[in-house]
Parts: C-alpha cells; structure tokens; sequence
C-alpha cells in the first residue's frame, strides 16, 4: 500500500488538515475537522456536466465547518447553492453531520443507505450502547462493582442529527450526477448500511471508514440488524477485489494505492481477533462477555478504557463470540 497524494499524506502524518485537493479533473477532497483522535473526516465534492456539484460525506456539523465547506467550495468557484446533491457512506456524525444543513439549503433529500437510514431514524445507531445500560451489564455479566464504568462519559457522543428528506440507496445504482458515473456498493459491516461509491471511468474508490490506510475500522458500530456484523464485514471486505488495481479515496487519512495488500492486512487483523476470542472461549466457556473482554487485549489497556470504549470492547467481544461460535467446525484461525 503506498499513499496517492505526496502533500495529504504529509499533513496526515503532521496530524494537520490538508488543503483541498483536486486530484481528478472536477472531483476534489476537503478535509473537514473532526475530533483529536481522528483529526479530519474527507469530503468529496464532484462537478457534473452541468456546473452544478455533488457532495459526498460532507463532515461533522459545527459552525466553523459550515464556514469551512463554504470557503473552500468558493475556492472551487462554487457556492452553496450550486449544491445539487448530498450523499453519505454512512450514518455517522462525522460523515453525515453537515448533510442535514446542506440539504436544507436547496431542498434536497440525503442519499443513505436504506439499512443506515432505517437506524438513524430508530436511533438504532445509538441504542446499542446506550439504550438500556442495566440490560445490557446483566447481559454482558458485568459485576456490581463495575457497573459504574458504563455509565460515566456521553454514550450518545456519535449522534446524528436527522435530516428532514432522505433517499434511500441501493446496492448497485448510480447516483444522479450529469455526465458522471458514481455507483453504489453497499459493504455493511462498519455500520450495516455502510456503502463504497465506485467511480469507475476515474478508476476510483470512495470508502468511506470501511477500509482506512491507517486504521482498523470499527466493526458493527450501531444498528442491531440481523446479520453478524463481523461477519458481514469481512464478506464486504472481500467484495472490493475487482477495486484492488484502482485509487481509494477513504474517509480519514489518505488517498492511496494497493487496496489489495491494505484488505489482506486488515482481514488478518479481524481474524487473528477472532482467533484469540476462540482461544478464550475454549479455556473458560462459561464465562461472561465481561470476563472473555477482560482477557483480550485492548490498546492502551482494559482498565483504562473509558465508558463509550468499554462499551464498544463489550459489544465487539459479543459479536465475536457469535461469529466464532456460527463458524464452521475445524475451520482454522490464526
Ligand atoms: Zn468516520
């Protein structure tokens, strides 16, 4: 894997904000600021046939990022109300934040994935950690004594606010952009309505926080659907091969080559995961999601995570254990 652009890739590894970028004729990133952590979502704006332009992941909502996207739209010679459509990878706030602004704007409707849509207006993106946490301790065999650690902080730190018209997506269609085409490709896994948008005539791969350069990416991050979201990931994971030989344009960090080797190392990440929950199972299989979390390994270590990261290490470990147990007998994991 190596970095497409010189100069976003050296402002990634200052942790600055990388000026936009046109980096395809009519198609630019702006990097749109978030939190410390995770200093900037990228923004994608795509110039149609037609002068008008297309935002892709527009950023987390706050008065200076409006100012933001409005400065650097007019440094493209475009404003605000040359908008024509809104569309977002998924449902978190750092992707689709600014989306219900923007619409609103130019009576537009928000382009989502019709699983991503169904748990924002659910409040589904939010209720698996923060809906009943009592239910959740007892379920997740938390002791007494801890119970507490669940609790401190803001579970609802990645709401999104619900934008007042919304279109659903499809797996497969192509967006309406004049003289463009951008297709959908749905890959649930990060959230279950997570979606890629493939630019095929640019050899090109928007991917959202589906696959990072830098980072492995959450897994079933809101939403309680059906499928095992571990599962779903690695199924979608293996879905962009035919995108390996392209360009990615991901969420965060920056734009790069060789999406093959970067999947391989993240799938083996997800596995060796897998491997080690398998192997806590097989020692102590009566024990707790609590009690198989505390044995796993957590960067910057179990007793440290704060309560939105344990948490998300409690719900992680239980899909875990429901992918591993759903695995088909003497299948080997690292
Ligand atoms: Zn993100």
């Amino acid at each position: 894997m190596r970095p497409a652009s010189a100069k976003q890739y050296a402002q990634h590894l200052n942790r600055g904000i990388p000026d936009p970028e046109e980096f395809r004729p009519g198609i630019w990133s702006f990097a749109i600021p978030f939190l410390p952590g995770v200093p900037y979502t990228l923004c994608y704006v795509i110039e149609d046939s037609a002068n008008g332009f297309h935002v892709i992941d527009p950023g987390a909502d706050t008065p200076s990022n409006r100012d933001r996207l409005k400065m650097n739209l007019s440094s493209i010679g475009a404003d605000l109300g040359d908008i024509r459509s809104v569309a977002v990878t998924h449902l978190h706030r750092d992707h689709l934040g600014l989306a219900a602004w923007l619409i609103d704007q130019n009576d537009l409707a928000l382009q989502l994935h019709v699983d991503d849509e169904e748990d924002l207006i659910s409040g589904a993106s939010n209720a698996r950690y923060s809906d009943d946490l009592e239910a959740l301790g007892l379920r997740w065999g938390v002791p007494e004594n801890e119970r507490k650690r669940l609790h401190t902080g803001s579970a609802t730190a990645g709401a999104s606010p619900i934008p007042a018209r919304i279109r659903p997506l499809d797996d497969g269609e192509v967006l309406p952009i004049p003289g463009r085409t951008v297709r959908v490709l749905h890959t649930p896994g990060h959230t279950r309505g997570h979606v890629c948008f493939s630019l095929p005539d640019e050899g090109l791969l928007l991917s959202g926080d589906h696959v990072l350069p830098h980072l492995n990416p959450g897994i079933g991050r809101g939403g309680q659907g059906g499928e095992n979201p571990v599962g779903e990931y690695l199924f979608s994971l293996d879905r962009l091969a035919q995108h390996d030989d392209g360009e990615t344009a991901p969420g965060h960090g920056y734009r790069f080559f060789d999406l093959g080797a970067r999947r391989t190392r993240i799938r083996d990440h997800v596995l060796r995961r897998a491997g080690e929950v398998a192997q806590a199972l097989k020692s102590t299989p009566q024990a707790t999601t609590w009690g198989l979390a505390s044995s796993l390994s957590w960067g910057g270590g179990w007793t440290n995570l704060s309560a939105t990261r344990l948490q998300s290490a409690l719900a992680q470990t239980e899909m875990y254990v429901e992918f591993v147990g759903a695995l088909p007998m003497g299948l080997h994991l690292p």
